[in-house]
């Protein structure tokens, strides 16, 4: 990771210096990518830091790990805390991400992971702030295709799920557009780099399912949750690639990107060219609900001072 952690690092349980948090070049997640992890938001707001979803971060990499038999050693409640007094033992007092992560160790080359197979846990925070940039994104429908989940499961937030990314990320950026969007290996709209896929026609949203190779976004049931509320009909179907070009509104979610819009794609402007309305009302709601400006949602926060 090119940013400097900050100065604690949460390691099995223990708080330990950043220069100190080692580990040996045998470890096995870093020749097989047998690691799963979690990103996560914290957002400085009315001195304090909200954690946004975190129960259900943790849950997710609880589940994750599952997938793959990687043991977590830690219950979400300890992992829950952990964040928390990383944060406070760290002093960070402004938006954060934060990157729990746990890995099979001293494994040897060994394929067989099981549940007794030696395993790490890691959480990392450093301060953060725009991951993409905000005023609409220019995407295009990368040539790879989404990981299936006759591969590798694509509901695992798994490390080595991420190459499949990092090739749709260098096409998209060599070619001069800012996110791209993957298809899965039906041809359907799966989900963009890091960020679920969203689109509006005719005031009705839709979001490819589970089904379609996406990731089980927090910030896309958080989202679905808050269009729901405002009185939306929001839909879960297969969404083919011609669809993204009638649409008149894209947005994509994710802890990182937040909610953003898609202004175009494959160089066919989407709607008007610009943010559109409902867009714009989920994203303005979920900026107020994360920095703690809504009553009803506060149960999605977890304050760190
Ligand atoms: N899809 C992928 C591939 C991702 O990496 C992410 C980011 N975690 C998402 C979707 C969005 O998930 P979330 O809203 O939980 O961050």
């Amino acid at each position: 990771m090119k940013e400097k952690g900050a100065a604690y690092i949460w390691f099995d349980g223990q708080f330990v210096k950043w220069e100190d948090a080692h580990v040996p070049v045998y470890t096995h997640a870093l020749h097989y990518g047998t690691a799963v992890f979690e990103g996560i938001r914290g957002y400085g707001a009315n001195d304090n830091v909200f954690v946004f979803r975190l129960k259900e971060h943790m849950e997710r990499l609880l589940r994750s790990a599952q997938i793959y038999s990687i043991t977590v050693k830690h219950s979400v409640t300890e992992l829950c805390n952990a964040t928390v007094e990383l944060l406070r033992k760290n002093n960070l007092k402004e938006s954060v991400y934060i990157r729990p992560l746990t890995f099979v160790g001293m494994h040897g080359i060994d394929l067989n992971v099981t549940t007794n197979s030696p395993t790490h846990t890691i959480i990392v925070a450093f301060p953060f702030g725009k991951y993409l940039k905000a005023d609409g994104l220019r995407a295009r429908v990368s040539s790879w295709r989404r990981i299936s989940d006759q591969t590798t499961p694509p509901l695992a937030k798994a490390a080595g799920n991420y190459l499949n990314s990092i090739l749709a990320t260098q096409e998209c950026r060599r070619d001069g557009y800012d996110e791209s969007i993957l298809l899965d290996v039906f041809g359907n709209v799966s989900e963009a780099s890091g960020e679920n896929v969203f689109l509006v026609r005719n005031n009705k949203i839709y979001t490819p399912s589970f089904a379609d190779s996406a990731l089980e976004g927090i910030t896309r049931e958080s989202a679905i949750k808050i269009a729901k509320d405002m009185g939306y009909t929001v839909l879960e179907r297969s969404i083919p690639r011609a669809e993204l070009y009638m649409a008149d509104e894209i947005f994509l979610t994710g802890t990182a990107a937040e909610i953003v819009s898609v202004t175009s794609v494959d160089g066919h402007s989407i709607g008007t060219g610009k943010e559109g309305p409902v867009s714009k009302s989920i994203r303005q709601t979920y900026e107020e609900i994360v920095t703690g400006g809504t009553k009803e949602y506060m149960g999605w926060l977890t304050p760190v001072w």
